[in-house]
């Protein structure tokens, strides 16, 4: 939850992009403009190219939702925390390349800036961030290619008080932080039964299951 603390510059990205930036296949880059929490676009659920970043059938509750009010840590960001017991399955929400993870720091180290984390870099070249993930707990390396529902490793409460997925996805470029350079993108999910608020993000409280991501 205390992504705040987490500087997480993404600089093997600048490698990544060196190398993979001449294909016929280059990613388009999104534009670079930081969505409103006042007036998000999250698009139909049904079309999203995201599914719930774990197993099918499994139901979690949303326990902080996006643009969340001080002191909560969501504040001016677009990131879910899924509340979920350690050791559970954190799978891919979307293909990608890993471009960043960390796993050393302990499930009982509370300290902001001490998460364990996986960061997947997609096709379109935005990030998604999967943190406070298990000691020792990541089973993707660096460079891997993931496919969507891929397992990424397991959850555990690395830099937080309680045990949950902290989910989010940011433009490159940046950093992809609660630093001011920070650009969070609104996200749903296609595969997920339950509510969503009259702008389609998923709503604080309320608890999702993941159906079958076809
Ligand atoms: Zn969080």
């Amino acid at each position: 939850m205390k992504l705040s603390e987490v500087p997480i510059t993404v600089r093997a990205m600048a490698v990544v992009m060196l190398i993979a930036g001449c294909g016929s296949d280059s990613p388009t880059q999104p534009a670079a403009t930081r969505p409103d929490c006042a007036n998000p676009v999250f698009g139909d659920p049904a079309v999203s190219p995201y599914c719930l970043p774990f197993a099918t059938s499994a139901l979690y509750t949303v326990t902080q939702s996006y643009c969340s009010s001080p002191p909560r840590s969501h504040q001016g960001r677009f990131a879910y925390d899924f509340d979920m017991p350690m050791g559970t399955e954190v799978l891919a929400a979307r293909a990608g390349e890993v471009v960043e993870l960390r796993e050393h720091w302990s499930d009982q180290d509370t300290q902001g800036g001490h998460e364990n984390v996986v960061i997947l870099r997609h096709s379109d070249a935005t990030l998604s961030l999967y943190i406070h993930m298990r000691n020792q707990g990541v089973l993707v390396e660096m460079g891997d290619y993931v496919p969507q529902g891929g397992l990424l490793g397991w959850s555990g409460s690395s830099g937080t008080f309680s045990p949950h997925i902290h989910f989010q996805v940011c433009l490159r470029g940046g950093q992809c932080s609660t630093g001011s350079n920070e650009i969070t993108l609104p996200v749903n999910f296609r595969n997920a039964a339950g509510p969503v608020d009259s702008l389609g993000g998923l709503i604080d409280g309320e608890t999702y299951q993941a159906l079958p991501c076809g």
